[in-house]
C-alpha cells in the first residue's frame, strides 16, 4: 500500500507552531499533548515528527531512530501520567479505524477504570 501525507493536517499545524497545543512531553522525534476532547482522566495523543499518516504507515517507513524515540515518549507519557494500575493505547486508522485526523497518534487512556474496549456504535 501507499501512504499518502496530508501536510495541512491540525496535528501536522501543532508541529509546526501555527496552533497551540498542551504539551506533557517532548523529544527529538514525538510530541505528547493532551486530547483537546478527553474521553478519561487521562488522555494524550502521542505523534510522531515525521510526516506518517497512520501506525501502519509509521511501522513501515519510520526509521529505527524514529520508532524508539517514540516509544521512548510513550515510556515518558506513562510516568508522568502516573498510570500505574492501567492505561489503553489506541491508534484509529482510516476509515474504518474511524481515524479523524491523518497523521499517526497514539492514544493513551487512563487514570479510571475504562469501558468495554469497542462500545456498541
Ligand atoms: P482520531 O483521529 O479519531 O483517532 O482522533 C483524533 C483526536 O484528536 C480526537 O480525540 C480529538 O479530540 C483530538 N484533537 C483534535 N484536534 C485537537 C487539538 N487541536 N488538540 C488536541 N487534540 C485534538
Amino acid at each position: 500500500m501507499t501512504f499518502d501525507y496530508d501536510p495541512t493536517n491540525i496535528f501536522a499545524r501543532i508541529l509546526r507552531g501555527e496552533i497551540p497545543n498542551r504539551t506533557v512531553f517532548e523529544n527529538d522525534h514525538a510530541l505528547a499533548f493532551e486530547d483537546i476532547n478527553p474521553q478519561a482522566p487521562v488522555h494524550v495523543l502521542v505523534i510522531p515528527k515525521g510526516p506518517y499518516m497512520s501506525l501502519d504507515h509509521f511501522a513501515a517507513e519510520a526509521s529505527a531512530e524514529e520508532q524508539a524515540g517514540f516509544m521512548a515518549a510513550v515510556a515518558e507519557v506513562c510516568r508522568i501520567t502516573n498510570v500505574g494500575e492501567g492505561f489503553r493505547a489506541i491508534a484509529n486508522t482510516r476509515t474504518h479505524g474511524r481515524q479523524e485526523v491523518p497523521h499517526y497518534h497514539l492514544h493513551i487512556l487512563g487514570g479510571a477504570q475504562l469501558g468495554a474496549m469497542l462500545p456498541p456504535g
